[in-house]
């Protein structure tokens, strides 16, 4: 049988048809306009296969929460057209399947955890460090969401003694993604992060807040393997310079193992969305 995936994302949703071993056997990526435009083409697209179930990886925030009369409801968003939007249930009206839905980044998790970067372990974190910051968590196969979801790229990281720079978040101006998403790179410098490779101070001040983050998740969350990714990421640079400073804050406190494979890159390329929105439908690793 077969199973959608839908990566929902703010300027594109990838829509894939797969199996339940995580095998791809079609995709197509969608641009992401008004919702009823957009899921028209959605619905077109999974209209030539017969599915068991589908599962979505969505933008969010989303409301997580079954208990609640908004459960699959897109929040607070940005993006005004999709504010409010109730996701799930016309997902529901339009396929009458099962439907399994999650932020994007618990199905990234969930993705590098069964196909990538985690098959070895029982817990990882996945963090994407781009337009915004956000991570998800699975431990046991399972994603973690909590009472809506977390929002661990909005924790308060504290300031480079070399950097006035106020931060970029409209919520909190200096939180994790106030200060090391890539538009707060941009603003900070004058120019994008991959204009920025040669400036070693960049690449020091970014580690700088991305260490003390993951510090906090580490002694937090405890996962087995946290895997980095996002367009930010691309900067190689910064995976020693991280390792070396989490290794530094957490101070031997608890025992990390190899930093080299404690924080590692993803695996997955451009299918780690929709394997990991299949992979939401399907229960064992
Ligand atoms: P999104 O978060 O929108 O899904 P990405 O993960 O690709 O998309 O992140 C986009 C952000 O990453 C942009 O702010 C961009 O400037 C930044 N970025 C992309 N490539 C690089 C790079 N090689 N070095 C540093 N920053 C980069
Ligand atoms: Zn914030």
């Amino acid at each position: 049988m077969l199973i959608g995936g839908i990566e929902a994302g703010g300027t594109k949703i990838v829509c894939a048809v797969g199996d339940r071993s995580g095998e791809i056997k079609a995709k197509q990526s969608i641009s992401t306009r008004d919702p009823d435009e957009t899921l028209q083409e959605v619905k077109a697209f999974f209209s030539d296969y017969e599915l068991e179930s589908l599962g979505v990886g969505s933008f969010g925030p989303i409301n997580l929460n079954k208990n609640s009369d908004t459960y699959g409801m897109i929040l607070n968003t940005p993006k005004t057209a999709w504010k409010h939007f109730d996701l799930l249930g016309r997902l529901q009206q339009d396929f009458r399947i099962p439907i399994f839905i999650d932020t994007d980044v618990n199905a990234a998790c969930l993705s590098e955890y069964r196909h990538g970067a985690g098959k070895d372990v029982n817990s990882c974190l996945y963090i994407t460090v781009g337009t915004g910051i956000g991570a998800g968590l699975v431990q046991e196969g399972r994603t973690f969401q909590g009472r809506t979801h977390p929002e661990m790229g909005h924790v308060i990281v504290p300031q480079h003694p070399d950097d006035t720079f106020p931060g970029v978040c409209p919520y909190h101006g200096n939180c994790l993604e106030g200060m090391a998403s890539g538009p707060a790179i941009e603003k900070r410098h004058g120019r994008k992060g991959h204009l920025l490779a040669d400036d070693v101070n960049v690449w020091e001040i970014e580690a700088h807040y991305l260490a003390h983050a993951i510090a906090s998740y580490t002694l937090i969350l405890s996962p087995e393997r946290i895997i980095l990714g996002g367009g930010v990421m691309k900067q190689d640079v910064l995976f020693p310079l991280v390792r070396q400073k989490v290794f530094g804050l957490v101070n031997d406190y608890v025992d990390m193992g190899n930093m080299n494979e404690f924080i590692v890159t993803p695996e997955l390329g451009d299918e780690q969305g929709v394997k990991g929105a299949i992979a939401l439908t399907v229960s064992e690793k």
